[in-house]
């Protein structure tokens, strides 16, 4: 049996909601103690989350959050495991799981400084100072307020929060979550792109219900505005229709 057969088989036999079909996809799985870990990883970050408030979630550093895990008897210190999960997440290459954007960030302790970004007041989000708060406000001057900021700068921590949600949901299916959030060394949100939504629409903004908006529409006649992920795109990325692209 090979390594990753095995390691379908294993996390088959732990998770009970797989079914048999799925024992025959290519998809690569985690194993079972990895799904575990994922599990108490998931829920140590909600936690810090809550602890350091939504905004500042976005831009706190692995070496903030594993000071703030330890210091915090409630939230308790990461465990090896969870760290080994983390750091499988942040180096592994992820083109094997059909993952194939450029890599973003090379630093899992990446920071980034309040002094180098923009609070947009009401949304919890923040952009960088400089091209992509110039973009932003451009957009919004031109469309209207309407429309407005629903994901910005997201550093590492962040991003690994969305992918290990992502991941629960799925079941531990790293192809399948690969195919709709990017692992978290992967985030153009860590360097400059940002996600737009229609006020009112809530989570249906992350999905093709947003391309149907008058808003989208009037996005694809602004010629400084480009789509990251386009339909079919080569990164192996589902089509993103809110997700600008600034970089
Ligand atoms: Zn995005």
């Amino acid at each position: 049996m090979t390594r990753r057969n095995f390691l379908l088989y294993s996390s088959a036999l732990a998770l009970t909601t797989l079914n048999a079909e799925q024992l025959y996809k290519s998809d690569v799985f985690l194993s079972a103690n990895e799904y575990t870990a994922l599990l108490s990883l998931d829920y140590r970050l909600t936690q810090i989350r809550r602890h350091v408030g939504f905004g500042n979630f976005n831009l706190i550093s692995y070496g903030d959050s594993l000071q703030i895990a330890k210091m915090n008897p409630k939230i308790g210190a990461f465990t090896n495991e969870e760290i080994s999960l983390i750091d499988r997440f942040f180096y592994d290459e992820p083109s094997k799981y059909g993952f194939y954007g450029e890599r973003t960030c090379y630093n899992l302790d990446n920071k980034i400084s309040k002094k180098d970004v923009v609070k947009i007041p009401r949304t919890g989000h923040y952009i960088f100072k400089g091209k992509p708060t110039q973009d932003y406000e451009r957009i919004i001057g031109d469309i209207g307020h309407t429309l407005y900021l629903t994901s910005g700068v997201r550093n590492t921590i962040k991003q690994l929060s969305l992918y290990c949600s992502k991941l629960r949901r799925v079941k531990g299916n790293i192809t399948q979550a690969s195919k709709d959030i990017a692992p978290p060394s992967h985030s153009f949100h860590t360097i400059g792109d940002f996600d737009v939504g229609k006020m009112g629409l809530g989570s249906r903004n992350f999905t093709l219900d947003f391309a149907k908006t008058s808003e989208f529409e009037q996005m694809t006649k602004l010629e400084y505005i480009n789509i990251r992920y386009s339909p079919n795109n080569l990164d192996g990325v589902r089509y993103e229709p809110w997700h600008v692209k600034i970089i």
